[in-house]
């Protein structure tokens, strides 16, 4: 193998320089993972707008898939699957195992935790060095650059997790993202009727290929309005949904969330923002609403797989751009441009095919 290798660092606000690197060195318990496709999401968009928690200079990329390209299990017996030439997606979280919520199985919410790409260095580089427990064999049939999807796929199942869905039941999933629309997938394949709201005609269309049953678009005006509420209504049993998924992040949306559940309602915050919701000291105790956060996930990624290998056409359409590793900085501007309706970027790395 050569000794070094191409990175991506985002060495400050809005700025990536390309260097070469020395290839990490494999040490027991290890994977060298040749990268194939890095997606990009609003976390890394933060990032290279350097208005997030993590320190610059960073190697951003923490949505990637690649080839192992040589494996050192140490005392670990040898894993099912895991082979030189192996397709794996890899988890980026990590986590203590020794912490409170470790301990108590909730290692999403350690209270230590890292994410690569995001806190330490991470997948824009040609060969990333990870642990053996956090690489995933990929379904057979499924293209790399699609199953770049499964981390994204995994935030959007905990979600769903998290809301403890009742088949036939009717949910709300407010923003409709790759995380509302992975989510309203998930969803809807547990047998939820869901209505999904959006600002953008074009990501609410894709929220019914997604399987919604209706779609409520937001605007400048009340939400919902009278004809959106007559709707909303039709739809559900109870006084409104009894499911609400906010992945927006927008403090408006989340008080919209208390303020159109059903009363014995799950609201589900996933969506992350700095800002501060004004919450009903009423609503919340009068209709006995669960409000629960979502986080990370609880190893998702396989069983997010399994769901996307099955709807690659809904993948297909999820991924709406792709750009070479050298067009880094442009796939970055892409996503601040509200015309380009982007759903997710995909990175081809040297090494990955563009299929
Ligand atoms: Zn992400
Ligand atoms: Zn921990």
């Amino acid at each position: 193998m050569e000794k070094t290798m191409l990175r991506a660092h985002t060495v400050k606000r809005r700025t990536i320089e390309f260097t070469q690197d020395a290839v990490p060195q494999l040490i027991p318990g290890h994977a060298l993972v040749r990268v194939h496709h890095v997606a990009l999401c609003g976390t890394d968009l933060h990032i290279w707008d350097d208005d997030y928690a993590s320190e610059l200079p960073l190697v951003q990329g923490h949505e990637f898939v690649g080839r192992i390209e040589a494996i050192n299990f140490g005392t670990a017996a040898a894993a099912d699957g895991l082979d030189i030439g192996t397709a794996v997606a890899v988890s980026p979280m990590v986590y203590c195992n020794e912490c409170g919520p470790c301990q108590a199985g909730r290692f999403n919410v350690c209270e230590s935790i890292s994410c690569l790409g995001c806190y330490e260095d991470g997948a824009l580089a040609e060969v990333v060095r990870v642990p053996i427990s956090k690489l995933h064999v990929l379904p057979e049939s499924m293209p790399p650059r699609l199953a770049t999807l499964g981390e994204p796929g995994s935030i959007a199942m905990q979600a769903v997790n998290r809301g403890t869905p009742v088949e036939g039941e009717t949910a709300l999933v407010l923003g409709c993202g790759p995380i509302g629309l992975l989510a309203t997938l998930f969803l809807v394949e547990r047998g939820v009727k869901v209505i999904a709201s959006d600002l953008s005609p074009a990501r609410l269309e894709l929220a019914r290929a997604f399987g919604a049953v209706a779609t409520l678009q937001a605007g400048n005006g009340p939400f919902p309005s009278a004809e959106q509420q007559l709707e909303l209504d039709s739809w559900c049993q109870l006084s409104g949904p009894t499911l609400v998924i906010e992945a927006t992040g927008v403090p408006a949306s989340f008080e919209n969330a208390v303020r159109l559940a059903a009363p014995t309602a799950r609201i589900v915050q996933v969506g992350i923002s700095t800002g501060t919701a004004a919450l009903s000291m009423r609503e919340v105790p009068f209709k006995e609403l669960d409000i629960r956060g979502s986080r990370n996930s609880l190893n998702l990624i396989p069983a997010a797989l399994e769901v996307l290998n099955r709807h690659q056409d809904l993948a297909y359409q999820l991924v709406t751009h792709g750009f070479e590793f050298e067009q880094l900085g442009e796939a970055f501007e892409t996503m601040l441009d509200p015309t380009q309706n982007v759903g997710k970027i995909v990175i081809n790395m040297p090494a990955g095919s563009p299929a």
